[in-house]
């Protein structure tokens, strides 16, 4: 069913009752050409691109729980590219290009919103670092505007300006950033994928890998045995427990992080905003709830909740950048778990088992990545080379010292 201004009208004019399915819950079949373990945004937007892009349709996205119940469904939304290294703008401008037209791609209310996003800094020796941040995102194409204070107040005269500890001197704002409602990124790619042919089945967990002479040939799943010429590994916070069934130990850990929304308010907030000086960021949902989210909980965990000490921690940076918000109640929060790579840097990459592909380490940054991240992998998974937007996300780069430490802070996953 194509939605449209139409098929709205048609369906008002005969009382809601000709509206379909999103999606398709399939039944799984016994041999496919290409299997994607988890029906989060990335394995979503794998199969989609697979069936659209390259024609490949016998695909399933084999999923433990229910569509939307992984990082998809629990992430702050926020969309951006203002990446510093190479191997990263290339990638998450790819990206933020396909987020621009992507409701129009799969024909899905997606809710992308280019409301900007700012990051703030509060030092001389901070205002250098975005400077040059800002200058290697320009020089790739990407917009980037270093502003100072009178410019921030400007906008969001709310702000805590003249903090004793944290005042604000200016921001890197990124006016093409924003955010997307996330679950209805899941649903939009399902969607396509479901009507191009892809069976996505929920409720079943992938248990191991059929790997004969060094070669994929299906998966175990609590379902039975599925046959397939290739599987592409894309669970995220899972990422390391699923690939030691295949025998593989990543460079990666899984942490919790924790996001919070607050009761609705009137409009507040107009972007999203970055503190420079605490782990706190925000922004303001269409239905009037504020989000937002900091630090990780700083353990290694695969249970999808944090701890109080990080409420409090975050807590204190919103009260410290916006003091009026502590009259604001929270109304839920949530965890979920994040994939952290040894260098905080994606991989998107073959692995030692032929026809076994892996896209992982997406930290806590990977929902801005689903677009690129599905249509690289798609790419690797179908022509069995990388995609030269994805070309520095190599596996081996861990083992070479090639790394991408992006934010500079080494090989310390608690600390990215
Ligand atoms: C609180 C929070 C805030 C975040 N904020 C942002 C943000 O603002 N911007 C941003 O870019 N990123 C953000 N992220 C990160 C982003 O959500 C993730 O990096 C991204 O969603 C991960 O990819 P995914 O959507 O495919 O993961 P998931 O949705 O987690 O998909 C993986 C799926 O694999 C399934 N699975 C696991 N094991 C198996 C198995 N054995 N068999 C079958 N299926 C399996 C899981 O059930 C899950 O559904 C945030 C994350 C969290 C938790």
């Amino acid at each position: 069913m194509h939605y449209s201004f139409f098929s709205l009208l048609q369906n008002a004019l005969t009382g809601h009752r000709g509206w379909t399915p999103t999606w398709r819950d399939a039944e799984p079949k016994g041999a496919y050409d290409v299997i994607i373990i988890g029906a989060g945004g990335h394995g979503l937007a794998t199969a989609y691109y697979l069936a659209k892009e390259h024609g490949i349709r016998n695909v399933a996205v084999l999923e433990k729980g229910w569509l939307g119940s992984g990082n998809i469904g629990r992430n702050t939304t926020i969309i951006r590219s203002n990446y510093l290294l190479p191997g990263n703008i290339v990638f998450y401008e790819w990206s933020m290009k396909l987020w621009e037209r992507l409701e129009q791609d799969f024909n899905y209310n997606a809710m992308v919103s280019q409301r900007g996003v700012l990051n703030l800094y509060h030092s001389d020796g901070q205002r250098d670092v975005y400077a040059r941040r800002g200058n290697a995102m320009r020089l790739h194409g990407v917009d980037a505007d270093l502003l100072d204070r009178d410019q921030v107040r400007a906008m969001l005269p709310f702000l805590n300006f003249d903090d004793a500890r944290f005042p604000i001197h200016g921001g890197l704002l990124q006016k093409r950033g924003g955010t997307a409602r996330h679950d209805a990124v899941a649903w939009g790619y399902a969607r396509g994928a479901s009507d191009r042919g892809v069976d996505i089945v929920q409720n079943c967990e992938v248990t191991g890998f059929v790997i004969e002479n060094g070669r994929i040939t299906g998966v175990e799943t609590t379902r039975g045995k599925i046959l397939a010429k290739k599987v592409g590994l894309s669970v995220a916070g899972n990422s390391s427990r699923v690939a030691a069934l295949a025998g593989m130990r990543l460079p990666i850990e899984s942490h919790v992080i924790q996001a919070f929304v607050s009761e609705g308010v009137k409009p507040l907030i107009p972007n999203v905003i970055t503190f420079g000086a605490g782990h706190f960021y925000i922004s303001q949902s269409d239905k009037g709830g504020l989000v937002f989210g900091g630090d990780l909980d700083g353990y290694k965990s695969y249970a999808q909740r944090g701890n109080l000490p990080t409420v409090r921690d975050v807590c204190e940076g919103g009260v410290a950048l916006m003091p009026m918000i502590g009259r604001v109640r929270i109304l839920r929060n949530w965890g979920g778990i994040m994939d952290m790579s040894a260098d905080g840097s994606p991989i998107i990459d073959k692995t030692p088992v032929e026809g076994l592909y892996l896209n992982a380490g997406w930290n806590y940054g990977g929902f801005k990545a689903v677009p690129a991240a599905g249509w690289c992998f798609a790419h690797l998974n179908a022509r069995d080379e990388p995609h030269s937007a994805a070309a520095a996300f190599r596996l081996d780069r861990f083992a070479r010292g090639a790394v991408l430490d992006e934010k500079g802070q080494g090989p310390q996953p608690n600390l990215h």
